[in-house]
């Protein structure tokens, strides 16, 4: 099975097992979008050789929010790349002490949250080697590489969620803000659904045709209308 899948001409999606990570080509490097669970770094290395790329030439490590399963291989990948590393302000704090879930989390309502939450995360805990962030993140800050990368600020699933739109690619990098595993639904964890569904909301109004998803398979078309019928009926 591959293990990557190529979004647009710069723009791939790293197939860890259960979680994603992208990877993004630009004119100072390249940009990784998070780095899945625990001793993922060889398999995620192998991944970026397979897109063509030299994994020594990451520059950028973004992380979309502080969970295991995004931040888990964080700091191996640093170590072994010197990348400059970016989170949002709110979860940098806990990504630079390895705290991998604030304590109100909760399993979203539904079977299919359930049975993911039994078997693939319930035992996988949530700690993990902490990461020093380089540069936090905010709301609206735009960040010059690759024709321009995004931050919206989308809190619910973690506080310190960002999805990042890639003007150029026109692509949401949604990661948890919520999955497309069987169609759209809520990421299977939260710690406000009720927000959740606002930030959902609030980030459809951003204008991109693709969304690529922490979990599942990307939308590759109106995803943003998509994910507005999606949740604009769905009470949480
Ligand atoms: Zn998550
Ligand atoms: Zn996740």
């Amino acid at each position: 099975m591959a293990t990557t899948l190529q979004i647009t001409p710069r723009l791939w999606q790293l197939k860890l097992g259960v979680v994603n990570s992208f990877l993004l080509e630009t004119e100072d490097g390249l940009f990784l979008i998070d780095t899945g669970y625990p001793n993922s770094a060889d398999k995620l290395f192998a991944a970026v050789r397979e897109t063509g790329h030299d994994p020594a030439h990451i520059r950028h490590l973004l992380l979309t929010h502080c969970h295991i399963d995004h931040a888990g291989s964080a700091a191996e990948v640093h170590r072994r790349t010197g990348a400059r590393t970016y989170a949002h302000t709110l979860d940098a704090t806990l990504i630079s002490q390895g705290i991998g879930e604030r304590p109100n989390t909760a399993v979203a309502p539904g079977l299919i949250p359930a049975l993911v939450y039994k078997f693939f995360i319930k035992n996988g805990g949530t700690s993990y080697e902490p990461l020093p962030i380089d540069q936090t993140l905010h709301h609206g800050e735009l960040l010059p590489l690759a024709g321009g990368i995004e931050i919206i600020h989308t809190p619910g699933h973690s506080a310190g969620h960002i999805a990042l739109l890639l003007r150029q690619e026109g692509v949401l990098v949604a990661a948890d803000l919520c999955s497309h595993v069987l169609g759209l639904g809520y990421s299977t964890v939260n710690e406000d659904i009720a927000v959740a569904r606002q930030s959902i909301l609030r980030a459809a109004d951003y204008p991109f045709e693709q969304a690529v998803f922490g979990h599942g398979n990307p939308l590759l078309k109106q995803a943003n209308q998509q994910l507005r019928t999606k949740f604009s009926g769905t009470q949480a």
